[in-house]
C-alpha cells in the first residue's frame, strides 16, 4: 500500500470544545488506483487529504506514506517525506503568474534540490506532454484556459514521481465536458505512473471512473452504496 490511514481521528478548537473533522477514519490505497471521496460540505473531506498530506498531525492514528509511518518524522522529515513522495493538486491552480507552464514545473525540482537543470526541464516537458500541453509550454497563466492551468497544476505535482497523489475538488471550476476530461487524465495517469490517488470531488458524474468511492459524513467514513436501479 502507497497510502494507508489507520483509525485516524482528527479534531479542531472550536469556541470552548473541539468540533471532530475525522472520526476513527480507516483507509488503504494501492499503487495505480483512484479513490474518490465524496460527502457534504464541512464533512471532512479537505480534512482527510490534508492528514495524508502529512500537513496537519491527527489527534490519534496511523498515517503511513510510501511505507513509512509519519507518525515518528519532526517537521523537517514530513516536508521531506512530501517532497519526494507526495504530490498535491488543491482547488485553485496557484501558478506562479510571470512564469511559464514549463517553469512552473522546473522550480519544483529546483525547490526539491535537484539542480541539474537539463534534466528537470526534460522532465516538465515529458509530463506537460502527458497532460497535453505539450504546444503550451512556453505559456503563461495569463495565456492558458481554466482547464489548462489545472493540467499544468496536475503537472506539476507529478514533477518529483510521487507515490501519493491527493486531488482535491481539480474539476469545480470548470464546466462538465473540461472535467471529465480532467477526471479522465487523473485516471491514465493514476494507471501510468503507478500513484496512489484519493479524489475528492462533489461532482457525481465522474465516479465511475474511480477504482473505489468512499462517503465522509460527519468525519466518519463509509463505502458508497451501488446506485439501485
Ligand atoms: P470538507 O472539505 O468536506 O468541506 P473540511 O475537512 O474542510 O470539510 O472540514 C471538516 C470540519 O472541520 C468542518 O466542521 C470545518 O468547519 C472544520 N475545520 C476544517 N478546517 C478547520 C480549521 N483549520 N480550524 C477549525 N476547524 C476546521
Ligand atoms: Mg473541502
Amino acid at each position: 500500500m502507497s497510502l494507508v490511514l489507520d483509525d485516524v481521528t482528527l479534531t479542531y478548537p472550536d469556541g470552548d470544545g473541539r468540533v471532530t473533522a475525522l472520526d476513527s477514519v480507516s483507509l488503504a490505497v494501492p499503487p495505480g488506483t483512484l479513490t474518490a471521496v465524496v460527502g457534504p460540505s464541512g464533512s471532512g473531506k479537505s480534512s482527510l487529504l490534508a492528514v495524508a498530506a502529512t500537513l496537519v498531525t491527527p489527534d490519534r492514528g496511523r498515517v503511513v506514506v510510501a511505507g513509512t509511518d509519519t507518525g515518528v518524522l519532526d517537521r523537517a522529515g514530513r516536508a521531506a517525506l512530501r517532497r519526494e513522495h507526495i504530490g498535491i493538486v488543491f482547488q485553485q491552480p496557484n501558478l506562479l503568474p510571470s512564469l511559464t507552464a514549463a517553469e512552473q514545473l522546473v522550480v519544483m525540482a529546483h525547490l526539491s534540490g535537484r539542480r541539474n537543470r537539463a534534466a528537470a526541464r526534460a522532465r516538465a516537458l515529458e509530463l506537460l506532454d502527458a497532460v497535453g500541453l505539450a504546444d503550451q509550454a512556453g505559456r503563461r497563466p495569463h495565456q492558458l484556459s481554466g482547464g489548462q492551468r489545472q493540467r499544468v497544476n496536475i503537472a506539476r505535482a507529478l514533477m518529483n514521481d510521487p507515490a501519493v497523489l491527493l486531488v482535491d475538488e481539480p474539476t469545480s471550476a470548470l464546466d462538465h465536458e473540461r472535467g471529465a476530461a480532467v477526471l479522465d487524465l487523473l485516471v491514465t495517469l493514476t494507471r501510468a505512473r503507478s500513484t496512489a490517488t484519493v479524489l475528492v470531488t462533489h461532482d457525481r458524474a465522474h465516479l465511475d471512473r474511480a477504482d473505489r468511492t468512499v462517503t465522509v459524513r460527519d468525519g466518519r467514513l463509509s463505502e458508497r452504496r451501488p446506485v439501485r436501479l
